[in-house]
């Protein structure tokens, strides 16, 4: 079939909902493509961003190369970090390393934000616009709404979302604030407890003045609260953050006190069941946190959420290349998109008897056993080689390459 020409395109109309990672994302990439006007909705009055810093690994920095943001992110390269044990701090797996540029980083999340959103053409966003599935029409509805999506809700009315029975304590903290503590290292780290974990984190070069360092606290034994839905950053207090680590060892309860009153924030992690085909109607495609609803994807939800920005425009590209309707976009992004997500929910299920045993752990012989778990294959485990290059290192142009070449080859042959 002959290419379409720019002049031959009729215009479609593209309506994003929400400008968070994903969005703003796909804001970059489709509107860099001829004959689309595309406009992005988004509920608040501004960029708004909760939860401190974010993970920035090779799968992330390949795809801010191809949306022209990576040149000005910038951030704390970190190592994997540290392995301790919570209550002695005794290092159970040192996971060396040399921190690059452009290896694994940890950034402000407002950072990578704001880097996404100056990408976006002017005019695009239109703020303080709540969309409830309904109220408006395009030719193509990119939902990017997040976990609690309306989009997703729209296609999917059977389709809920259940509380994981963890929660997280976020926030950003001075990090000169922290230099006092004897024997305090300013370096990525983990320290493991009874039903949960503290990580922290530089997400600023150190020599930053106002250089700010990241505590990211999982607890997997707060009670389920009827009722309670929120996930993203409501309040918590300085007394109940330290009350769940008042047993760790001195200097992170020292240094956990150091964050001032009111800047914590607690996020219940809630998620859902894989959805199989992540588009519907011949013109709604769900991206980022609406198509995968999983707390804790394996510390790439941003990278995911970049990812589908930027495949959905190449589909969009690919189908317009044959004058082929918005569905055939779909079918395409969907046949390269759904099937990584099903392979992530299976990996994590597989992965579900380690998360349990961390819950059932006890305090006394906490050593052994970490140290146990630790020597294991698994999430917290000594890793083989490359076992989660398929997250970590996945090139999303190279994705998009071998989806060309074997669709070349299936026309060949046919
Ligand atoms: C505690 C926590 C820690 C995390 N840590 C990491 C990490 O270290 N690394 C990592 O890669 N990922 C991390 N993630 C995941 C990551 O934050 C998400 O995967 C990512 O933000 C998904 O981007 P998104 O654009 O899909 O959704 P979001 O970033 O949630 O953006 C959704 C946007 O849609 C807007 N919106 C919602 N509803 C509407 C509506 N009806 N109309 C208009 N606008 C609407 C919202 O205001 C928001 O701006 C973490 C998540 C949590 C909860």
């Amino acid at each position: 079939m002959p290419s379409a020409t720019r002049e031959d395109l009729p215009t479609i109309d593209v309506a994003i909902i929400g400008g968070g990672i994903g969005g703003l994302s796909a804001a970059i990439a489709l509107s860099a493509l001829p004959n689309l006007s595309v406009r992005l909705f988004e509920r608040h009055s501004e960029l708004t961003e909760y939860g401190a810093g974010i993970s920035v690994a090779e799968n992330s920095w390949k795809v801010l190369e191809l949306l022209g943001a990576a040149d000005s992110l910038t951030g704390a390269p970190t190592v994997p970090g540290a392995k301790r044990n919570g209550y002695t701090g005794e290092i159970v797996l040192p996971e060396p390393g040399i921190p690059r540029k452009r290896g694994p980083t940890r950034v402000r999340r407002t950072r990578l934000q704001s880097v996404l959103g100056a990408q976006v053409p002017e005019g695009v966003i239109k703020f303080n616009k709540k969309l409830d599935g309904t109220d408006t029409t395009a030719d193509l509805v990119v939902g990017a709404d997040g976990i609690r999506s309306v989009a997703r809700q729209s296609l999917f009315p059977d389709h809920t979302l259940s509380y994981t029975g963890n929660t997280s304590f976020r926030t950003l903290c001075s990090a000169a604030s922290l230099r006092h503590i004897p024997d305090f290292s300013l370096q990525t780290s983990w320290w493991f407890g009874v039903g949960g974990h503290i990580y922290m984190s530089p997400v600023d070069d150190p020599s930053h003045p106002d250089a700010k360092f990241e505590f990211s606290c999982r607890s997997g034994l707060e009670a389920e609260v009827d009722g309670k839905t929120v996930s993203w950053g409501i309040p918590a207090s300085n007394e109940k953050v330290l009350s769940r680590y008042k047993d760790y060892d001195p200097r992170v309860v020292e240094a956990l006190s150091q964050v001032r009153e009111g800047d914590w924030k607690e996020f219940a992690l809630f998620s859902g069941p894989c959805i199989e085909n992540i588009t519907g109607w011949d013109k709604v495609v769900l991206i980022g946190d609406a198509s995968h609803p999983l707390a804790g994807a394996f510390g790439s939800g941003a990278a995911f959420a970049m990812q589908d920005g930027w495949i959905i425009a190449r589909a969009v590209e690919h189908a317009r290349s044959s004058s082929a309707p918005v569905a055939e976009a779909l079918r395409v992004f969907d046949s390269i998109r759904s099937p990584y997500y099903q392979k992530m929910y299976a990996f994590r299920e597989s992965q579900k008897p380690l998360l349990q045993k961390v819950r059932q752990d006890k305090i006394e012989n906490f050593d052994d056993t970490l140290r146990a778990r630790m020597s294991q294959t698994g999430l917290a485990g000594k890793r083989p080689e490359g076992w989660m290059d398929w997250i970590y290192k996945n090139d999303i142009e190279q994705v998009w390459e071998d989806y060309v070449k074997s669709e070349k080859e299936k026309e060949e042959l046919n």
